[in-house]
């Protein structure tokens, strides 16, 4: 995907350009990779809600192999 517009200029920590809130640049590497790191990690939160929610309903509580694999990955990317 091309675009117009430039990256962003973060000074002091990535994604701090103001630019980016108003979309007058565009991303750099790192804040797309924080920024997808942080919409993973909602996801899985998501996912355990959901999975507390109908384990309540059923009166178990169970978690899947790919949920817990899943959560581990994340950890230990946030190491
Ligand atoms: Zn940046």
């Amino acid at each position: 995907m091309t675009t117009e517009k430039p990256a962003c200029d973060c000074l002091n920590w990535c994604g701090d350009d103001p630019w980016l809130r108003d979309g007058r640049a565009e991303p750099c590497a790192e804040a797309k990779k924080r920024e997808a790191d942080r919409q993973e990690i909602l996801a899985i939160k998501d996912r355990v809600k959901a999975l507390a929610a109908s384990a309540q309903d059923k009166g178990l509580v169970v978690i899947d192999a790919e949920l817990m694999a899943s959560i581990h990955i994340t950890m230990d990317r946030l190491r």
